[in-house]
């Protein structure tokens, strides 16, 4: 285990400098799976949050004058950097955040893949030519919106930062990120890979605080000209409410619950494979995870049985051995929530199979749970539980299942599993989700639109919609 060094002492990146703690609260920064201080993180006072935004709004007057293309070789030496520092920065994820370093190496690599992607798209924001009578022209101009102030949750440490800095960058924005105060590492040395890679220092700027403080002060700005959010539905819905106050454009990237719908048709043992494995990706703190597993009857028993057992047998342990399979989570509420939920579920009658408790020692560990025929009252079947559990229930027909998939005011990520062609159709049409991943779990491509619909959010990520959501249109009519 090669140990990383960690330093986030000099962690507020403003008008190009990095800043440290002197004159400034600082917080400590702990590693899940041992519960001890990794370091400790300078807070942003309300003068550098002040210098954040005048930096913003220099770095944005910079950054839209910049060729398209210089925007996206930033981005693309960004991307090889990253490549580059690929060791440093998945060995920093697992220790701030738990996930195992596979997981971390992994995030990593689409982190890289994403960052090459707007170098490419950078070049290609096109407007249009409406026809017009000869000698005159009207013309539909794209531009980037402006300033953003963006915040992002602690379960994708590499990747979260970058999906905030990179479409706003090549969109010719500016932009003051506040990552988790929890995983500050991982933001820090990408925002290097930024600097290193000649992003100039107003373009991008670095703050940590205490997470509502933040939100209000930049949002209440007249320089932010959008917010961006990745977290939960009850911070998302009051970060949209600041937002109301100027009118300013948002992408709301907020929590799920997400339904898999198995059918009696799929090749069960495949299926279970890559459902249990990705269930317990991240201890299950993934936005997109698959959560309700509703399953035919006809296979019901022996889905559980194998689900079940395969939990069961995951290692469980510190993310920097190889040998784990699931780490700690990532911060202490998260086992008490979870604890809770269970505690519930199996009140109001569901049958605990795996799994069911914290373990007992050092750092946030809980183990893979497992419940079958979890009542739909329970609150784990209608709030996100965001950990190590699988709540599984029967259905009959394809119309009970897509009903269920549907019961929810979410729509983030759903799975279905048939070999049925009509019935994908189905599915696809009538499932209400911004993704639908049928026979497989991936949802996550660079070149395919991230987000929800319902109150899981809008104004997707990745993808060209990605760094559309940073421009604004203009028409333009010349007589
Ligand atoms: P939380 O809602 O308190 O925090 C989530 C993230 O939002 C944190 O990174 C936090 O710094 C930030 N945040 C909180 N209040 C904020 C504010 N007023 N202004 C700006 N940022 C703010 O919850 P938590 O205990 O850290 O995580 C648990 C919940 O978060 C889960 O139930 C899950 O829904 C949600 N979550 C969602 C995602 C996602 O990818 N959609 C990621 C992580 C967490």
């Amino acid at each position: 285990m090669t140990a990383p060094q960690f330093d986030v002492k000099n962690g507020l990146y403003i008008g190009g400098e990095w800043l440290g703690p002197e004159g400034r609260e600082t917080q400590v920064v702990l590693n899940p799976a041992t519960g001890q201080p990794l370091g400790e993180l300078p807070l942003a006072t309300t003068a550098d949050m002040d210098r954040a935004l005048e930096a913003a709004a220099r770095g944005f007057e910079q950054w839209r004058k910049t060729a398209p293309q210089e925007r996206g070789a930033v981005l693309a030496r960004t991307a090889a950097l990253v490549r580059e520092r690929a060791e440093e920065l998945a060995l920093l994820a697992t220790l701030e955040e738990g996930k195992p370093t596979a997981e971390a190496r992994g995030e990593v690599a689409a982190t890289a893949a994403l960052l090459d992607f707007h170098a490419g798209e950078a070049v290609r924001i096109y407007g249009r030519v409406l026809p017009r009578p000869t000698g005159t022209r009207s013309l539909v101009l794209q531009q980037p919106v402006g300033p953003v102030a963006a915040f992002c949750a602690w379960n994708f440490p590499v990747m979260n930062p970058v999906r905030k800095i990179s479409p706003a960058v090549a969109a010719g924005c500016s932009v003051i990120l506040k990552p988790s105060e929890e995983t500050p590492a991982s933001a820090i040395a990408i925002m290097r890979c930024f600097q290193d890679a000649g992003l100039p220092g107003d373009v991008a700027q670095l703050v940590f605080g205490v997470p509502d403080a933040v939100s209000r002060h930049l949002l209440a700005s007249p320089v932010t000209r959008k917010l961006s959010f990745t977290g939960s539905v009850p911070v998302g819905k009051h970060l949209l409410k600041l937002a109301a106050d100027t009118v300013m454009k948002a992408t709301m990237e907020l929590g799920g619950h997400g339904p898999v719908l198995v059918f009696d048709d799929c090749d069960l043992d495949k299926t279970l494979d890559t459902l249990v494995t990705h269930k317990f990706r991240n201890a299950g703190q993934v936005c997109v995870a698959p959560t309700r597993f509703h399953v035919q009857e006809g296979i019901y028993e022996r889905f559980t049985k194998g689900f079940a057992e395969r939990a069961a047998a995951l290692k469980i342990g510190d993310g920097r051995s190889s040998e784990t399979q699931m780490g700690p989570m990532a911060n202490p509420r998260r086992p008490e929530a979870i604890g809770a939920m269970i505690e519930d579920a199996v009140r109001s009658g569901a049958r605990m199979l795996t799994g069911g408790a914290a373990r007992s020692g050092d750092g946030f560990f809980f183990s893979p749970t497992v419940l079958a025929d979890v009542p739909l009252d329970a609150k784990a079947m209608n709030e996100e539980p965001f950990g190590p559990i699988a709540l599984i229930r029967p259905f009959a027909t394809t119309e009970d299942a897509i009903a269920e998939a549907n019961r929810l005011p979410f729509g983030l990520g759903a799975y279905c599993f048939t070999e049925n062609g009509r019935r994908q159709n189905q599915l696809a049409d009538e499932i209400e989700a911004g993704m639908v991943a049928i026979n497989t779990v991936r949802l996550s491509w660079a070149d395919a639109p991230f987000g929800g619909v319902k109150e899981s959010g809008y104004g997707s990520e990745d993808a060209p919609e990605g760094i559309a959501s940073h421009m604004i249109t203009k028409s333009v009519h010349i007589v």
